[in-house]
């Protein structure tokens, strides 16, 4: 894994050229030197775990005749659409899941769609039980704003038993200095499902009649009035439990994660 404190890339050697995962731009400066120093094998391989220019705006530097880089068409359709010229254009695609296999290396693709509307890779290595899964969770941190950014809270709750049922020591988030392991999938889940238990129970007792009432001749400024209360009710409730706890971020986030949550509870649930 190679991080500058920030971002993650992952690369592995096969014995027939070198996959990386991911290429961002602070990064790419250090890669080929990195892989020099494990290996004389060249890199043949991109995988993009998922479109944000973040995490693979700095393929361009990579470019070479015969690099494959692989994506999940809906990324790689997104890709030819943007058409930035920093993020290279995939030359493999695949629908939903792929078993890579080179040299050596068996690598599952499976796709998800936690965090970017396009959809995410759960990257596995069974043999080596290592997996990356990028902008899901942070190791020591609670997750970004809004859940970080997710677009489907209802996938971004079920994707903690669908990545807690692989079989994998180290997980490899994308950011911060660190590895993640299972404690840390377990912890973000423990506290993601907090925020919601505790936004659908204090938006289950709000006296709804009651808040619109208070903005009689204005309905949407009643509901505002509601998305607030419950929000900020919800922050103090979970920062209580949280806000000295055993991740960083709880005085940033929390209020964010509470308003996201709040308008999949009472939209979508
Ligand atoms: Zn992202």
């Amino acid at each position: 894994m190679l991080t500058n404190g920030n971002y993650q890339s992952l690369f592995v050697t096969t014995g027939e050229g070198v996959v990386l995962i991911d290429a961002p731009e602070p990064l790419v400066k250090f890669i080929e030197a990195a892989v020099a120093d494990v290996t004389d094998e060249q890199i043949s391989t991109l995988i993009y775990s998922h479109g944000h220019s973040d995490h693979i705006g700095g393929s361009h530097l990579l470019a070479r005749p015969g690099l494959e880089i692989i994506a999940e068409e809906r990324v790689a359709k997104f890709l030819n659409q943007k058409h930035d010229g920093r993020r290279l254009i995939p030359t493999r695609t695949f629908n939903e899941e792929l078993v890579f296999k080179k040299g050596e290396k068996t690598i599952s693709l499976k796709r998800d769609e936690f965090h970017s509307p396009e959809g995410d890779l759960v990257i596995h290595f069974p043999k080596e039980k290592v997996m990356m899964v990028v902008d899901f969770i942070a190791p020591g941190w609670v997750p970004l704003l809004d859940f970080d950014i997710t677009g489907n809270m209802f996938v971004y709750l079920g994707a903690f038993d669908r990545i807690l049922s692989y079989d994998f020591d180290a997980f490899i988030s994308g950011h911060t200095a660190d590895i993640a392991h299972r404690k840390d999938v377990e912890l973000t889940k423990k506290y993601a499902f907090d925020v919601y238990e505790t936004v659908k129970r204090i938006h289950s007792q709000i006296n709804v009649a009651e808040l619109l009432a208070k903005e009689r001749d204005n309905e949407q400024a009643g509901i505002k009035l509601l998305i607030e209360e419950v929000t900020a009710a919800a922050t103090a409730d979970v920062k209580s439990r949280w806000l000295t706890g055993p991740m960083k971020g709880v005085d940033l986030w929390t209020e964010s994660h509470c308003r996201a949550m709040l308008l999949y509870v009472r939209w979508s649930d």
